[in-house]
């Protein structure tokens, strides 16, 4: 042995401890493939997603829509032998509106049918009306006195601040190297969130008084109804603002495509006589203005860790012009099937798995912050004794793409974790832990309250297109890509739920 090689043993001897130190995150390959063989070779991802949108159909919450979602969703899981399954309320969520008919068309010059939804909880019609709409244009204090006094009864028409204009990108999108690159490293922005998480535009909450304003007057004035221009392409952008139980609901409002409203608009504009026949009958359900969440489990096994829970779940409501195909029927088909897969291999974990599929997240996070706030942590009371039971929790709600990654929002330590975790997946595209935050959706529910919550990192496709619309149907949903999500997810949670020790947790500063 020359008096090099001794010197290079000796450089390694001394690195081995510090390589040593790393501890190797344990893999169950062998396990990996049962998920995988389950996942793609027994799918249940169709069936699913078949009843969630076509079945049960749009699932706005506090219809009777999300009800039935509720009980198809609880049925399967107990189909399924799982444990403990259960429809929780997560407190009050108000009144509920069903829309039970809806007929819009424009009338004179000519006959055109029109594309539209009625807004949520907006009153009907009292029967067919027709008559010429007022284009009603107010911007200003001032503007308000022009049209006093001109309203009653009228179907007015409300200008846009922004038109749809060409696009010249594509309208589906997946994650290329470059792309994924990008999000593995942090931006260069020196802020405490990554630069990711924006917060509100600073004249939100003027604009909400003036249009507040803007409906009071309407509502003196006497409209019969209310047109806006929302999506387009055909599509409608549904929306709504929730009403608290025993309140008076809004005057009726339609959301019209695009193509049809610029063309009244512009028909008005140029004083040429518009005539249009509405009609709209919604029913306001008032019996339980309470909102719910369906809980279901594979109970945990190891005596020491079974208390502990590994918690996976989507919003189950929808908005209600479509049936909410890739927002969010396809995060729930996956943790669904996540739930599904584990059971039909008869997994023992050593912590308890669980799934939360949550109710209104789209007024607000209402169900995964009612939920936290009942288990784990309340803004007013501080931590509940489960605080330090929950391991992590993990999120779909970015549409049907499949899995190409995980957003750790800024928690290092489970970056080595998950790379480990993701390895075996890398050949189907489940490459990238991103110290990154990602928001709007139910993970923020945990993580405000200082809990590990994560999202999933999902190809977008063409969710920018369809999301909230009349056209977010079973039809939006790449069946083969939530196939390979669902097997992604199985085996990161079994894996989380598995470890000796929990999903590490940011300093948490309430
Ligand atoms: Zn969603």
């Amino acid at each position: 042995m020359n008096i090099y090689r001794l010197a290079s043993q000796m450089v390694l001897l001394l690195l081995v401890p510090f390589v040593l130190h790393a501890q190797q995150e344990p893999v169950d390959l062998q396990m990996v493939q049962k998920i995988k063989h389950e996942g793609l070779q027994n799918s249940g991802i169709r069936d699913i997603s078949f009843y969630l949108t076509d079945v049960v159909g749009p699932r706005l919450s506090g219809s009777s829509g999300l009800e039935r979602a509720y009980v198809w969703t609880s049925q399967q899981m107990e189909e399924w032998g799982l444990f403990n399954v259960e429809v929780v309320p997560w407190g009050e969520f108000g009144a509920g509106w069903d829309n039970e008919k809806f007929y819009i068309s424009m009338t004179e010059p000519y006959y055109q049918h029109l594309i539209g939804v009625p807004r949520a909880w907006t009153r009907g019609t009292d029967g067919r009306i027709s008559g010429a709409p007022v284009l009603v244009n107010i911007q200003t204090e001032e503007d308000f006195e022009k049209y006093r006094g001109q309203l009653r009864g009228k179907i007015v028409v409300t200008p846009v601040s922004s038109e749809p204009s060409l696009s010249l990108n594509p309208t589906g999108h997946r994650y290329g190297d470059e792309d994924l690159e990008n999000l593995a490293r942090l931006p260069e922005v020196r802020s405490p969130n990554y630069g990711n998480v924006v917060s509100g535009p600073s004249d939100f909450a003027a604009r909400r008084a003036f249009n507040s304003r803007l409906m009071a007057f309407y509502e003196d004035e006497g409209v019969a109804a209310i047109l806006r221009g929302s999506g387009t392409f055909g599509t409608v952008r549904s929306g709504g603002s929730r009403l608290a139980a025993g309140a008076e609901p809004p005057v009726a409002q339609v959301d019209l495509t695009f193509e049809h409203y610029g063309r009244i608009v512009r028909l008005l504009e140029a004083g040429i006589d518009v005539s249009v026949d509405l009609e709209i009958k919604n029913r306001f359900l008032t019996e339980d203005t309470k909102g719910y969440n369906v809980m279901a489990e594979i109970p945990g096994t190891d005596r020491n860790l079974r208390d502990e829970v590994v918690l996976i779940g989507g919003h189950l409501d929808s908005w209600h012009a479509g049936t909410g195909g890739n927002d969010n029927a396809a995060g729930v088909a996956v943790m669904m099937e996540v739930m599904r897969i584990l059971k039909a291999l008869d997994v023992q974990p050593r912590r308890t798995i669980r799934i939360g599929l949550w109710g209104a997240e789209e007024q607000g996070l209402f169900g995964s912050r009612g939920y936290v706030s009942e288990h784990y942590y309340d803004r007013e009371t501080g931590k509940k004794p489960d605080y330090d039971k929950l391991s992590a929790y993990f999120n779909v709600d970015n549409g049907s793409g499949k899995i190409r990654g995980i957003w750790l929002m800024g928690n290092d330590e489970a970056r080595p974790i998950f790379e480990a975790l993701l390895e075996p997946f890398h050949d189907m595209g489940a490459t990238t832990v991103t110290l990154r935050n990602t928001g709007s959706t139910d993970h923020v529910a945990f993580n405000s309250a200082g809990l590990p919550g994560f999202n999933m990192l999902q190809d977008r496709l063409d969710y920018g297109r369809g999301y909230h619309t009349n056209m977010d149907t079973f039809e939006r949903m790449e069946l083969g890509d939530m196939m390979q999500a669902a097997v992604v997810v199985a085996s990161l949670v079994y894996h989380v739920a598995m470890r000796d020790e929990r999903i590490p947790r940011k300093v948490f500063n309430p």
